[in-house]
């Protein structure tokens, strides 16, 4: 009768100390590096992940249509994940760098062109005066291709430029009362608040 009690009490406490373990169903790994979550009804060794490897992985296999249109389900169990998400466009300078040789090519040309028919306007106008309909017809029309390239350039620039962030992006727990018992410790702080998910190129 002792002898079964005691091993009750041993069975409690190895019971006891599996359900406070988290390991990372992910990277396998037990250290707090990010965030511990449990965000679907998966139990035992798949029921906690790191937030941000259960963000990369979602990335990886994904992209961001999913997170966009908030689809994200659990393989394994199918519950859908929910989460709290703000989508920002980032103009970023940086990425000048990653555009093809081609694209800066085109601007380029553009631009030679506008100033071209800028130039063009300027003299036809010295020369010829405005006083003539002609001549102001064809400024005019030289006018409006200039400030059409100039629209289309500067769209095109800010275009390849411009960066999709995720921010604030936080899943919440399948059961909101099991993150209360779970035990603090303390976390590495994740300065990086904005991750990116896409890049647009134009060609
Ligand atoms: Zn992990
Ligand atoms: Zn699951």
């Amino acid at each position: 009768m002792i002898q079964n009690l005691c091993l009750d009490i041993k069975h409690k406490k190895v019971f006891e100390h599996h359900q406070t373990e988290q390991i990372c169903r992910i990277c396998i790994c037990e250290e707090e590096t990010s965030k511990f979550i449990a965000p679907c009804k998966c139990k035992g060794t798949a029921e906690f992940v790191h937030q941000e490897c259960l963000k990369m992985w979602i990335l990886e296999q994904y992209g961001v249509n999913k997170i966009y249109n908030d689809e994200l389900y659990c393989e394994v169990c199918h519950h859908k994940f929910e989460f709290d998400a703000d989508f920002n466009d980032r103009f970023d300078i940086k990425q000048f760098q990653r555009i093809k040789k081609r694209t800066k090519l085109c601007w380029l040309i553009q631009m030679f062109f506008i100033i071209l028919f800028i130039f063009g306007s300027i003299e036809i106008a010295l020369g010829f005066g405005i006083n003539s309909l002609a001549t102001v017809a064809i400024i005019v029309v030289f006018g409006l291709i200039t400030v059409s390239l100039t629209i289309y350039l500067i769209f095109n620039f800010s275009s390849a430029h411009t960066i999709q962030m995720i921010e604030n992006w936080n899943f919440q727990n399948y059961k909101p009362k099991s993150s209360a018992s779970l035990p603090k410790k303390n976390t590495k702080k994740i300065t990086n608040q904005f991750i990116r998910v896409n890049q647009i190129y134009f060609t």
